[in-house]
């Protein structure tokens, strides 16, 4: 599985998506804006320098590395991102344009209240507010807004990472938890995909990657013989994951462009009542 892609790729590889899943072509654009913003947004490197000792210790006590300290806010770098993706966020959000750009000036207007935000989405993965509309939207602007950064931290702690270490059920860098599943080529081993930093992970086979339910009566998956998919979903805690059977495919996969054009997935999982991360 190829985690990384450039815009103009990505733009071309979902265009033929478009005629079975035609709700996609109003929203390349955004897909790709978003992934330009990734890629284009000068993170600086992590104030640590880790050895392989200290990432081992870590991980063998089940802390995540980049939740060893407080969450590495870095300002006003985040600040502009966060400018950016509500920008990019109002284009296609027609209804939430206004929202969205009082949304952008929130750094500046609610400093305080956006600073806590930043970090309980980093801790907690989610912000704690009664409101589901205001939470939906607050938390898919921290998404974005935490990505270009935990990407490319990510991608320097990657060498530290080691398997036999973990194989828990949230991430080793940056503790999201997983919004994507292969089945690797050939040994059938499960790698999840962390929703936040695109790292990945063994996890066993067996059981639910989200609370860990392994009764096959309330845990399993459905697949259909002309897809290489299977939706695996769980009765216990009501959520879902997709995972691409790599045993099923020729050739390379590439996690960006699959996770948008297997959308109708999560359309069909959310509509029976299961929900992502
Ligand atoms: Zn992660
Ligand atoms: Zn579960």
């Amino acid at each position: 599985m190829i985690v990384s892609v450039t815009p103009d790729q990505l733009q071309n590889d979902l265009q033929q998506f478009v005629q079975p899943l035609p709700f996609l072509e109003p929203l390349i654009p955004t897909y790709v804006a978003f992934l330009r913003l990734e890629q284009t947004t000068a993170v600086p490197p992590l104030p640590v320098e880790w050895l392989p000792s200290e990432a081992n210790a870590l991980l063998e006590r089940g802390i995540p590395l980049l939740q060893r300290d407080a969450p590495p806010l870095v300002l006003p770098a985040m600040e502009e991102v966060w400018r950016q993706v509500c920008d990019i966020a109002a284009r296609p959000l027609e209804p939430q344009a206004e929202r969205l750009r009082a949304a952008q000036e929130w750094p500046r207007t609610q400093r305080e209240e956006w600073l806590a935000a930043l970090d309980q989405y980093f801790r907690d993965g989610e912000l704690s507010l009664d409101d589901s509309s205001e939470k939906s939207l607050l938390t898919f602007l921290m998404v974005h807004t935490w990505r270009p950064f935990l990407l490319r931290w990510a991608n320097d702690l990657a060498s530290l990472l080691n398997d036999g270490l973990w194989g828990k059920k949230s991430c080793p860098v940056c503790g999201g938890q997983p919004d994507f599943a292969c089945l690797r080529p050939v040994t059938g081993e499960r790698r999840l995909f962390c929703s936040r930093c695109d790292t990945e992970w063994h996890f066993d086979r067996v059981g639910c990657p989200f609370c860990g339910n392994q009764d096959p009566a309330s845990y399993g998956y459905y697949s259909n013989e002309d897809s290489p998919y299977r939706l695996y979903v769980c009765n216990e805690c009501r959520r879902y994951l997709k995972t691409l059977d790599l045993r099923q495919v020729i050739g390379e996969r590439v996690l960006p462009v699959e996770r948008i054009a297997s959308s109708g997935i999560d359309m069909s999982a959310l509509q029976a009542g299961y929900r992502n991360v």
